[in-house]
């Protein structure tokens, strides 16, 4: 029996996360899979019922479970709130920095059938685009002292640390390698080297680790060249293996380049191969509540747990495929069709309807 701590958190959080536990569900009882899932609260909707966006109560659910299926926290409602008790900070960082899931692993692939919404070079249509982005996860200045100084009477200066060390970058960066084995050999390293003291650090280390897969062609990039190049050439990558705020930043657009931010979902794992499964979307507050977001990130998310956490390969493989069938069949939420088109949108719940049924009728 695996049991699945499920934080759906925020925003469209609830909504996607519905989708998801229908599809772990179909695809448990078509693999004879043993799924136990567990709901407990967290972020913004955490702070409003206990106070706090990590309650102790979810903490220990997590640290029982053998996986977390994470939604999204936060919004406009909490905004306000000084750095320390965001939920983001408190409840994401907090789980990540726990459970030390340093290694966050975004796979963007375009899907045939969306080819032609990747309006930023008319050639991707046909070479495709196909790029995992290895985002260092609990280091940088996101783990730095924040000294905003919201609520402590100084509105006039905010002060954020940015620290890496030499074992934080060397055990992301032979992730980076061996994942680039496992796919075309190419990696190339993001800083901001010519600036910040973190970047030569991680330049350097990064260099130090390459040296041992000499098999692997590699390359350094300053982050604003690599968000120009991924808008020029998308192509040219592999991996991409980023520090945790370019991460953030540069799998945002690996997203738009294949079509949606709704449909990248996220793995964050640690060296013992616990992980947390998220979309690497947020909690979308404008289109919340509507039933229009698209669940595809958040299912994605359920099938890389199943791959990474549960050792259910077929089954992951399974859901992936229906994904493409559903998009292949025109089954699309609004963000992925044109304004002229929107009124053939389906809604949140047909698509994750329509995913279930796919894997279903499979023999
Ligand atoms: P975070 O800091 O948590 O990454 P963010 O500020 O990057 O959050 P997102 O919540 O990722 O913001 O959303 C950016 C925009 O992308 C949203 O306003 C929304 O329009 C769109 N978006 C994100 N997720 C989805 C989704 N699942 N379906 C449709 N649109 C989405
Ligand atoms: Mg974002």
């Amino acid at each position: 029996m695996s049991n699945i701590a499920v934080l759906a958190g925020d925003g469209i959080g609830p909504e996607v996360m519905i989708e998801a536990k229908k599809v772990l569900n179909t695809i448990a009882k078509k693999f004879k899979i043993d799924i136990n899932t567990q709901d407990y609260d967290v972020g913004g909707a955490a702070i409003d019922l206990h106070g706090n966006a990590l309650p102790e109560e979810t903490m220990k659910g997590c640290q029982q479970a053998d996986a977390i299926l994470f939604g999204s926290v936060g919004g406009p409602k909490w905004a306000n709130l000084p750095p320390t008790q965001q939920p983001e900070r408190c409840a994401l960082l907090g789980l990540r920095g726990h459970f030390d899931l340093f290694c966050n692993m975004r796979p963007a692939t375009l899907q045939p059938a969306l080819s032609s919404l990747s309006t930023l070079r008319n050639d991707i249509s046909e070479k495709g685009f196909d790029v995992l982005v290895i985002r260092e996860l609990t280091g940088d200045i996101y783990f730095g002292e924040p000294k905003g100084r919201k609520g402590e009477g100084d509105e006039e200066t905010g002060f954020d640390s940015m620290f890496y060390s030499r074992r934080e970058v060397k055990r992301i960066a032979h992730l980076a390698f061996q994942a680039a084995q496992k796919r075309n050999n190419k990696v190339t390293s993001v800083d901001k080297a010519n600036v910040l003291a973190t970047s030569q650090l991680w330049r350097q280390v990064v260099e130090e680790v390459a040296v041992e897969y000499p098999e692997v062609s590699f390359e350094h990039l300053y982050v604003d060249n690599a968000a120009m190049q991924l808008v020029r050439d998308p192509n040219q990558f592999d991996v991409m293996l980023c520090p945790n705020l370019f991460g953030d930043i540069l799998s945002d657009i690996c997203a738009m380049i294949t079509g949606s931010m709704g449909l990248l979902p996220s793995a964050s794992l640690n060296s013992d191969g616990f992980g947390m499964y998220e979309p690497a979307g947020g909690s979308a507050p404008d289109i919340a509540g509507k039933g229009i977001a698209n669940p595809i990130a958040q299912i994605l998310s359920a099938a890389l747990m199943l791959r990474y956490s549960l050792n259910q390969d077929e089954a992951a493989q399974s859901i992936e495929d229906a994904v493409t069938s559903a998009l292949d069949n025109g089954v699309l939420t609004a963000d992925l069709l044109p304004s002229n088109q929107r009124q053939n949108a389906k809604t949140t719940s047909e698509v994750g309807d329509y995913i279930c049924q796919i894997i279903e009728n499979k023999c």
